[in-house]
């Protein structure tokens, strides 16, 4: 039978999925003084395909939360290496750097469940397990319809707002209008058990690999982890086409990461090895990001880094843009808040990446290899150093190194 929606359970915040973004906005928002329920369909800890790299300014948001019991290995040096040869090892911090950085390898279930159980003793309820099917927008909030997982009862509740943290594949933005042309990059990833000392005698914990020349338009990485490697490949500037349609992606992304396992004489039962792909929807542009009182953040915003692929620092800053704007009673000026946050900068990283993954052979020998390339791409990273700085510095400079053979037209 029907509830009638003013005998249902209220918030004034639903939150759709606990990934980074919504537990944020979850504990964002029940700090403020909010009532919030955050919402996830998986049970907690679970897996999530992702390499896990994070940069060391992850710490402004994480409160209390000890980095120790996610963090595995602290990266000071970067092993970049152009078809498994032609290697650069680039340091973080080179001689001279005054204030050091890292780049923190992390585990995805553990950092995930810590963010949602924060965001739970900040007054949030958290309810795991709990799929998200439909949400009614009214005019003084949104019913939102969910379901438990393996024949759970049905939940109905109604939140003054809604924010959309279901990632990439969610269902909130289905109920809206929201993000109809969206720029999708595919990426994979197997981890490897590793033994430290086995391998490539630079496979150690301090040290983050990434290949470029062995995948094009995209790249591969090793990243260490406390007792594995994670090793993924991406196709991060796929020509026009969605590359979840295409077959043979999947097929040349798993080719490559053999390719590179046998490249760093690690040793593997490929029948062993479970490949986890997922895609990763990219800064495309300004476009609304909110409508009436539904709020999009993370992934499901679109909001990965064309150029590195990285989304987790955005999707905890988007989550916690997300909950002042609701806090402070200025939801209908989300998109603005947002793309102040986002919008020049990652302009700048969409036409670098143009120039990367059209050129990278060049980009590679004038640019990763540059001397500081590793400190300024870290920079970048942790938002140290803004893209609206470099990018058209960095373009010049391949332009006058390269010369002749740059070639300054893309589509
Ligand atoms: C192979 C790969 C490697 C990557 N490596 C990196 C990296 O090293 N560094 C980096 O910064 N970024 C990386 N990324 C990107 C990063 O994983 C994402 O940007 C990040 O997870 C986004 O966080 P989110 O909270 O927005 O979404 P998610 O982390 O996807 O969380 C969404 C949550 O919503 C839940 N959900 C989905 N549907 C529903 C529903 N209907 N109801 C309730 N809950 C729902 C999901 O179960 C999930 O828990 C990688 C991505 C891929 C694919």
């Amino acid at each position: 039978m029907l509830q009638s929606s003013a005998s249902l359970p209220t918030y004034d915040v639903i939150v759709c999925g606990a990934g980074p973004a919504g537990a944020m906005a979850a504990a964002e928002a029940a700090r403020s003084g909010l009532k919030v329920a955050l919402l996830e369909k998986q049970f907690l800890p679970r897996h999530k395909t992702c390499g896990g790299g994070m940069p060391m300014t992850m710490n402004d948001f994480l409160w209390d939360l000890a980095p120790e019991t996610f963090v595995e290995c602290q990266i000071t040096h970067m092993r970049h290496s152009w078809k498994y040869g032609d290697v650069h090892l680039g340091a973080i911090n080179p001689p001279g750097t005054s204030q050091p950085m890292s780049l923190w390898m992390a585990q995805r279930p553990l950092f995930d469940q810590a963010m949602a159980r924060r965001a739970e003793r900040a007054g949030a309820e958290l309810r795991d397990g709990l799929a998200v099917r439909s949400l009614t927008p009214e005019s003084d909030g949104v019913l939102v319809r969910a379901e438990g997982l393996k024949g759970g009862a049905e939940w109905t509740a109604k939140a003054r707002y809604v924010i959309g943290a279901d990632g990439a594949n969610g269902v909130v933005v289905k109920a809206t209008g929201l993000r109809k042309k969206q720029s999708i990059a595919i990426a994979l990833e197997v981890e490897l058990p590793h033994r430290w000392g086995d391998g490539h005698p630079s496979l150690t914990p301090e040290i983050a690999h990434l290949e470029y020349g062995a995948i094009d338009r995209g790249y591969g990485w090793i990243f260490p982890k406390g007792d594995h490697l994670n090793i993924g490949a991406g196709l991060f500037r796929p020509d026009g086409n969605d590359p979840r349609r295409e077959r043979s992606v999947r097929g040349q992304l798993q080719q490559m990461v053999f390719d590179y396992m046998d490249a760093m004489g690690l040793k593997y039962q490929a029948d062993d090895l479970r490949f986890h792909g997922h895609p990763l929807p990219l800064w495309s542009g300004k476009e609304p990001r909110h409508e009436g009182r539904i709020l999009l953040v993370g992934d499901a915003a679109g909001l990965v880094n064309p150029l590195f692929g990285d989304g987790l620092l955005h999707a905890v800053k988007s989550g916690h843009i997300a909950a002042r704007a609701i806090a402070e009673d200025q939801a209908a000026d989300y998109t603005d808040r947002l793309h102040g946050a986002f919008a020049a900068d990652f302009d700048a990283a969409l036409q670098l990446a143009k120039v990367f993954y059209n050129w990278t052979g060049i980009c590679y020998r004038y640019g990763v290899k540059y001397e500081k390339g590793t400190y300024l791409a870290t920079q970048l990273l942790c938002g140290d150093l803004h893209f609206t700085e470099m990018a058209n510095r960095a373009i010049a400079r391949l332009k006058r190194s390269a010369g002749a053979n740059f070639f300054p037209a893309w589509n």
